[in-house]
């Protein structure tokens, strides 16, 4: 018998899904039936595989990934030697570095999903499965946190993002690359990241609200004046380029500033949101000024994800929430 024991949590998604009579595919396969239709699993370790959900991947909610994490961790006292967690590839970049942010372990934990169904030709759900067990039973792979393993290769949660709507290769980490890969069921870790600091998962209440928006050209304030009071506790805004705005939606953000946080993002999906180097107005110097936190190199639904969690933990504060985007390279001007 097999001394590791690997779990698999399954929440449904695209890797789930066979026809319905309504047409188009819904999440109906269970953990079980999913462990069930990958070859060698069992040699690799004695799986427990169940559901957790059974849901597209857009409608699960914060307090799902709360129970998840919850479970997670009471696999890891219960002597794990890791977790594989199945979804919907839709919002895995977020859900993966809510686990991460919630989730302090040694143990590997790992997201997969798939981008064929089971009911098409070159399905890639047993692959990604396969894939996941093998990284989640190495000990390249412990002490990573939240890893997510699509197409054989290996991303952190913080990094991660979905970048095509039906490729098999639709993940990718574009600030910083992959992470490691596996080949011939071997897991190659080429790069280790210090553990982010996490949240405890005690404690945290529901009822907060994050609104994300993206800026764009012409733009002038009018969604963000539209916000209606009281219905939202923060903002994160994906600014142009390095963190820029048109003046009028400088305005409106400095006015939105009064009320609540809000986290400077860069809509261009890598790189950090710019400190000190541009003086216009509506620019990231002028934004500071007028309240804005950077959000470093998180991106905006990474951003959201962080200053959703973190209010939902009782922060509320600016200068808190500024002091906890600094390890992610934002924060407030000093
Ligand atoms: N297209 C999605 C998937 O890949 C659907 C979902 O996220 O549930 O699973």
């Amino acid at each position: 018998m097999n001394a590791f024991k690997v779990a698999i949590l399954a929440l449904g998604g695209t890797i789930a899904m066979t026809k319905s009579e309504d047409g188009g595919v819904v999440p109906t396969l269970t953990g079980e039936m999913l462990a069930a239709a990958v070859p060698g699993l069992g040699e690799l370790a004695q799986i427990d595989a169940r559901t957790f959900r059974q849901l597209p991947s857009p409608h699960l909610k914060y307090g799902d990934l709360e129970d998840l994490a919850g479970e997670i961790i009471r696999l890891d006292q219960a002597g794990c030697r890791g977790v594989v967690v199945t979804q919907g590839t839709d919002t895995i970049e977020e859900t993966a570095f809510v686990l991460d942010l919630l989730t302090d372990l040694e143990m590997p934990v790992v997201v997969t999903g798939a981008m064929r169904n089971p009911t098409v030709a070159g399905a890639d759900g047993p692959a990604n499965l396969l894939a996941s067990v093998q990284v989640a039973i190495s000990s390249e792979a412990r002490g990573c946190g939240c890893l997510v393993v699509m197409n054989d290769e290996i991303h952190a949660a913080r990094f991660v993002r979905k970048m095509h709507t039906s490729r098999l290769d639709a993940f990718g980490s574009p600030a910083s690359g992959r992470l490691g890969w596996v080949s011939e069921g071997r897991v190659f870790v080429g790069s280790r990241l210090e553990r982010p600091p996490t949240i405890p998962l005690s404690g945290l209440s529901e009822n907060h609200r994050v609104a994300l928006i993206t800026v764009a050209l012409g733009d002038d304030g009018t969604l963000i004046r539209a916000l209606p009071p009281g219905q939202f506790q923060g903002l994160v805004v994906e600014a142009t380029g390095g963190g820029h705005v048109p003046v009028e939606v400088a305005d409106a953000l400095e006015v939105v500033a009064r009320r609540m946080p809000v986290i400077l993002a860069s809509r261009t999906g890598a790189g950090e949101t710019l400190s000190h180097t541009y003086g216009f107005p509506g620019g990231e110097i002028d934004l500071q000024r007028r309240g804005l936190i950077r959000a470093g190199w998180l991106d905006g639904l990474k951003a959201k994800t962080l200053l959703t969690l973190l209010l939902r933990h009782g922060v509320t504060s600016v200068s808190d929430i500024s002091a906890a985007f600094e390890p992610w390279g934002g924060g407030s001007r000093r």
